[in-house]
């Protein structure tokens, strides 16, 4: 089949390899000049990583392996422990945290030159029968058997196939970035939680520490530097909080406001589908957006192997799924920000009951809920790079 992917983020790019290994013909549109270089980190979890495996993507090098997961108060007592290799022996694939520019760069070496076609941004397009015809802002026109939407929150095919229907606030944003920083983490993964909120902190591979922070937020609400807010809010918690604003700078700083799509019950029509944030924007609070992306990669790919008539069921397979995710991400952080009494000392006292193997158990159950690809044995298709 002909295919016109929009957007070169990680879905596209993910989909992009594992069409092109299936034998397609395979065009990315992405709107910008280049692959994005910004956003910080992110965590893979083991449904993620195993789809990666399943694309024939090399972890080796990337980002850093997590062999811990640590919850702990804002007044430094630890509350879980998770321990990395128990969850890998679970979930049959390891965590990982990177950064976004690695991962993006990973995904794209190895597709043949011109797949992507950068500056070519998605305007409409009009279905014929079995055929796309897609116009991009430069002017050009691009024609094709299936069109995928990956362009993300703020997704243009979103709205040509289904019409208008904007993600909405969800009254919280995330603060982060990367820092250099003397903090030496190893594999651990640091999740703090008070009443101000939460912040986390991991490795992001060669000696850079992602760093973020969820505050409540409303759109038109008081013009303050996001790090004026940190140190204010955050400026009393225990390690590593004040090492980390202490180094930081304004320019090092980025808001990201939370949004959330109501998530449709198909997720094509006609000729044309959605994956990633295009069909399922959501809050980062459980670190499953760019995860649930590569599960929809990994659904779709199995779905047209089986035949293309098989593609309407790929939105009814995968939206439970998703939108369990999503919704978990959006009322999770009833336990933070202005519910903070949640998270207070007593409140997380009995927490720390739990013993590393449940604690480790409730997450693996997690995650494997929110997970596709998890739930079958062998990889959809054969891999190849
Ligand atoms: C602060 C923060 C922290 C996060 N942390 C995690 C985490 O730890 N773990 C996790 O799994 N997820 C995390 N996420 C979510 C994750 O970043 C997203 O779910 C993921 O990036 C979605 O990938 P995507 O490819 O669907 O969309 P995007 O990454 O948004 O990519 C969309 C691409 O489409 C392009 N595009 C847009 N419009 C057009 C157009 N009209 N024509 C052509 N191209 C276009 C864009 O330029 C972009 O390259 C986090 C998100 C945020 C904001």
């Amino acid at each position: 089949m002909r295919i016109l992917i929009v957007g070169a983020g990680i879905s596209g790019l993910a989909a992009a390899r594992g069409l092109l290994a299936a034998g397609h013909r395979v065009t990315v549109l992405e709107r910008a000049d280049a692959l994005r270089d910004a956003g910080g980190a992110l965590t893979l979890w083991p449904n993620g990583a195993t789809v990666l495996r399943d694309l024939g993507v090399d972890l080796t090098g990337l980002g850093t392996r997590l062999t811990a997961f640590e919850m702990i108060s804002a007044r430094g007592r630890r509350v879980l422990a998770m321990p990395g290799e128990r969850l890998e022996a679970r979930l049959g694939a390891p965590a990982l945290c990177v950064s976004r520019r690695d991962l993006l760069t990973r995904l794209y070496q190895g597709l043949p030159e011109g797949t992507v076609r950068f500056g070519e941004g998605f305007t409409r397009y009009v279905q014929r029968g079995r055929t796309v015809r897609v116009e991009t802002g430069s002017g050009a026109v691009r024609t094709a058997d299936l069109l995928i939407g990956a362009d993300g929150m703020w997704s243009r095919v979103r709205t040509a196939l289904f019409g208008p229907g904007r993600a909405k606030p969800t009254g919280m944003a995330t603060v982060q970035g990367l820092a250099r920083s003397a903090l030496d983490l190893g594999g651990r993964s640091l999740l703090l939680a008070g009443r101000e909120g939460k912040a986390g902190f991991g490795p992001a591979g060669d000696g850079v520490v992602w760093w973020f922070f969820d505050v409540p937020w409303t759109p038109g609400g008081p013009d303050e530097k996001p790090l004026d807010v940190l140190r204010r809010r955050f400026g009393a918690w225990a390690w590593p909080v004040p090492d980390i604003l202490a180094g930081l700078t304004d320019d090092d700083v980025r808001s990201f406001p939370n949004h959330r799509h109501a998530i449709p019950r198909h997720w094509g029509r006609g000729r044309g589908v959605l994956i990633g944030d295009a069909v399922h924007g959501m809050p980062p609070f459980l670190a499953q957006g760019a995860n649930q992306a590569l599960e929809d990669v990994s659904l779709l790919l199995r779905l047209l192997a089986q035949g293309e008539e098989r593609l309407p069921h790929y939105g009814p397979l995968r939206r439970r799924r998703a939108r369990f995710a999503s919704t978990l991400a959006t009322y999770g952080r009833v336990a933070e920000g202005p519910f903070g009494l949640l998270q207070s000392e007593p409140a997380l006292r009995p927490m720390t009951a739990a013993s590393e193997t449940q604690a480790t158990a409730a997450l693996a159950t997690l995650i494997r809920a929110t997970s596709n690809r998890l739930q079958t044995r062998a990889a959809p298709r054969a891999p190849a790079a």
